[in-house]
């Protein structure tokens, strides 16, 4: 799948929409949910323009793949829910009805979340 850089991530990283920032460092864009399905939802996504998981696993840096696992930790230690508990969860494609084309994580704690997987019927 190619890129699409009109993607709703992408403008938010060009600065053409705001979000409610929660941290930022050199590789990486963490931000909260503008529909949280949780107590706390964040996003974390990478700065380059990747689709997905898929296309970050297999194109990006070792200095970005870092970046955005720490600040995966980073993240929920921030939000306070490294004790409690959290779930990260990152759609790719069709089955997993990914939204939008830019590879996020979301950090969802700070109350039980339930199970893992609540299939449709
Ligand atoms: P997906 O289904 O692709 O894994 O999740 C996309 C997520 O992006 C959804 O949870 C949705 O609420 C969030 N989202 C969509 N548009 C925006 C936006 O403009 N700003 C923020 N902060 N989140 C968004």
């Amino acid at each position: 799948m190619t890129y699409d850089p009109n993607n709703v991530f992408a403008k938010i990283l060009r600065g053409e929409i705001p979000c409610n920032k929660v941290l930022e460092t050199e590789h990486s864009l963490a931000f909260h949910d503008i529909n949280p399905l949780c107590r706390h939802h964040v996003l974390v996504i990478p700065k380059g323009s990747y689709v997905s998981l898929d296309d970050f696993s297999a194109r990006s840096s070792e200095a970005e793949i870092v970046d955005l696992i720490r600040s995966l930790g980073e993240v929920a230690r921030m939000l306070g829910v490294d004790a409690s508990g959290y779930r990260i969860m990152s759609n790719h494609g069709h089955d997993a009805r990914q939204e939008v084309p830019h590879l996020h994580f979301h950090v969802c704690g700070g109350e039980d979340l339930g199970p893992m997987l609540r299939l449709p019927k």
